[in-house]
């Protein structure tokens, strides 16, 4: 079955309920996870940072009240509050704690739920306030403190569904909502600011208008909320940063992340049969793991400015793929197989879900690409890159690199992360600080996004975006030979991507190589670590001659005159898609640095892989030129290997 998805999910304590008086209270770890009518709560499979099996569940419509409860009187470290000592020297035991109880009052008596940070627990709080505001039997009192041992502490009650005690305030900021006509359990948006009062929609076509591709609930208090397929007017002009500010239908204004919203002239990509970036073989790779009858999938053809729908049949059991490119007749008319003339490519796919009409089936099934996942938005929220390291819960540890240890864990105990716990001596801190702001704006769905920073302490960590499938070296190596061309050439096609993406913004990686690569769940492939040789404190790895640095991926001139460019980055993709091609070998593995730096002045260059047809050696060779302007740039490579795709 497939999840449920939330609108609220989160790692909490639960406490046992208790069933019988003597059996003994314990508190498990569970991922709550609210949804338009219950909140349900799962096992979570840390390791695999993925929900387990169901546990059980309260129906929204029973609970009678929601509010914190006060502290226990002795609690255990694990739901202790960490003083401000012990949280600057003991940072990892800290952030695994469990401080802040709530509950959740029903029919059945309370749920008792521990939340590890203030904010998480105000914000479940709040957000449960609002979609319970109309049931039935809100209560008008609840029990401040615990039931334990057959009572409640505050009133000594003894029924676990005795009335509350003590009156509701408006606890938590939270005023009671005036009842209105409509019963509404949508994500609550954010008070809106004092200082950013709502202006009333004005009425104008020459704005520039976009379409939500995916829902986003803000994160910040000055983010808006996006709700997919719903259009929305940009207030000023893009500078280029990932965050846009907005206006919504209602008039209600802030920050969005740009890309989660498309031009409301392009509007195909809300539609889940567009994956604009697909080519031939991923869409028949995707037709056929789908293997449905109809199953289709419309993308952007090789040839500019067109779309093609390709769809799957089974005739006798057979799957058989056809790639329609769509027709264009005067006066912007569209058509498939026969002259059935529409004015935009929706109505012409509308059409075609009913009627075959020429194709080998009817539409029946829009097969969705990698995009039914959100993408990262840059940054956790507009505006902040100083991440409060209580709002971090560690998890896993992920490996150790040149910066120290890197761990699994979650933001808000809601959103992934990766968290690179920056050892100290080991970088230049304050210089990567001040780069830091700028990487942040970096935001491209091949680059492993930046997520900010905490440096109010030490060690600091940096935030990245968490990419379950880890280091590409280690899954090409774990890949044997069950893998088609056409998908060592995807994940090439993926660093590409990011490669034109940071030549464009004149942004140099300086040390691209698979092992700075990771992978998604999906087995998308994106560059991390862009920038980042230029803080490490290590001679070994800085320095050409060092035992560190990266000889094999070093182009000529890096070798001998530490000239970096952006087509020094095209001379170690080069050896980056050797890597690809070889499932992760060692290039060069038996010589030494030296010899290399001798062989490759020499001309001499690594061999073609075996799973390298000639068209795709070509393009590595051409990585390799001598010259530094004699090699491709991105973009140029970027359309090479799109076509390599397309006819493979
Ligand atoms: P450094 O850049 O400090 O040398 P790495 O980036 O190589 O450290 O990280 C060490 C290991 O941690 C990687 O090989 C990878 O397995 C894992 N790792 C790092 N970042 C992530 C991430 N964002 N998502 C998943 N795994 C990661
Ligand atoms: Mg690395």
């Amino acid at each position: 079955m497939a999840a449920t998805p939330g609108i609220l999910e989160s790692i909490f304590l639960k406490r046992s309920q208790q069933k019988r008086k003597t059996s003994p209270l314990n508190f498990k770890k569970r991922l709550f996870v609210l949804t338009d009518t219950k909140i349900i709560y799962y096992e979570y499979d840390f390791d695999r940072g993925r929900r387990g099996s169901k546990k059980g569940f309260v129906d929204l419509e029973k609970v009678i009240c929601v509010e914190c409860v006060e502290p226990e009187e002795n609690p255990p470290p694990e739901r202790q509050i960490p003083n401000r000592e012990e949280f600057d020297t003991e940072q990892m035991t800290i952030i695994e704690r469990f401080p802040y109880p709530f509950q959740i009052m029903y029919d059945d008596g309370p749920l008792y739920v521990f939340a590890p940070t203030e904010e998480l627990r105000k914000r479940w709080i709040h957000q449960l306030k609002h979609v319970i505001r109309f049931n039935s039997d809100v209560a008008q009192k609840y029990h401040p403190r615990f039931y334990q041992d057959g009572q409640y502490l505050c009133c000594a009650q003894t029924a676990k569904n005795a009335m509350g005690c003590q009156p509701l305030g408006n606890a938590n900021g939270y005023i009671r909502a005036e009842r209105s006509q409509r019963r509404s359990r949508k994500p609550l948006p954010p008070p809106p600011q004092e200082s950013q009062k709502p202006l009333p929609p004005t009425p104008c076509s020459s704005l520039h208008k976009v379409v939500a591709m995916y829902d986003f609930t803000p994160i910040n208090a000055q983010d808006l909320p996006l709700h997919k397929g719903e259009e929305y007017i940009l207030l000023e002009e893009s500078t280029g940063h990932p965050w846009l500010r907005a206006r919504d239908k209602n008039g209600l204004e802030g920050y969005i992340p740009g890309n989660y919203v498309t031009e409301a002239q392009d509007p195909l990509e809300i539609y889940e049969w567009y994956s604009k970036n697909m080519t031939r073989s991923q869409s028949e790779k995707l037709l056929r793991s789908e293997d449905k009858e109809g199953g289709f999938i419309v993308r952007d053809s090789s040839k500019a400015g067109k779309y093609t729908v390709s769809v799957y049949a089974k005739s006798s059991g057979e799957g058989i793929i056809r790639h329609y490119v769509v027709c264009e007749a005067p006066g912007n008319q569209y058509y498939l197989a026969e002259k059935h003339l529409y004015s935009s490519i929706p109505e012409l796919i509308t059409y075609h879900q009913h009627n075959a009409a020429g194709l080998i089936s009817r539409l029946k099934y829009p097969v969705c690409s990698l995009r039914k996942t959100a993408p990262s938005t840059a940054g956790l929220g507009y505006g902040s890159w100083e991440i409060d390291p209580k709002d971090l819960t560690f998890l896993k540890e992920l490996g150790n690199g040149q910066f120290g240890v890197v761990k699994y864990g979650k933001w808000r105990g809601q959103h992934d992360v990766a968290i690179k716990m920056i050892k100290e001596g080991s970088m230049s801190e304050d210089e990567f600080i001040e780069e830091a702001k700028c990487m942040m704006k970096l935001s491209h769905q091949n680059l492993v996004q930046l997520y900010g920073v905490c440096t109010k302490q030490r060690p600091i960590f940096i935030i990245t975006e968490f990419l379950s499938n880890g280091c590409l070296l280690n899954y090409l190596k774990e890949l044997r030979a069950r893998v088609s061309q056409g998908d060592l050439l995807s994940m090439c096609s993926d660093v590409c991507a990011a490669m034109t993406y940071l030549e464009s913004k004149q942004y140099l990686h300086r040390d691209l190589a698979a092992r700075n690569c990771l992978v998604t769940a999906d087995g998308i492939v994106k560059v991390s670590d862009f920038g980042l040789s230029r803080y490490v404190l290590d001679d070994e790895y800085t320095s050409s001659l060092g035992s560190k640095f990266p000889v094999r991926w070093s182009s000529p001139e890096v070798l001998l005159y530490c000239k970096f460019s952006s087509k020094s980055d095209v001379w170690s993709f080069g050896v980056l898609m050797w890597e690809v091609f070889t499932l992760g070998r060692m290039p060069y593995d038996r010589f030494t640095n030296n010899e290399i730096v001798e062989q490759i002045t020499r001309g001499v260059r690594l061999y073609r892989p075996q799973l390298a047809t000639d068209r795709v050696y070509n393009i590595m060779v051409s990585c390799w030129a001598e010259k530094a302007d004699d090699r491709p740039t991105f973009r140029n490579l970027h359309t090479t290997i799109l076509e390599v795709l397309e006819d493979s």
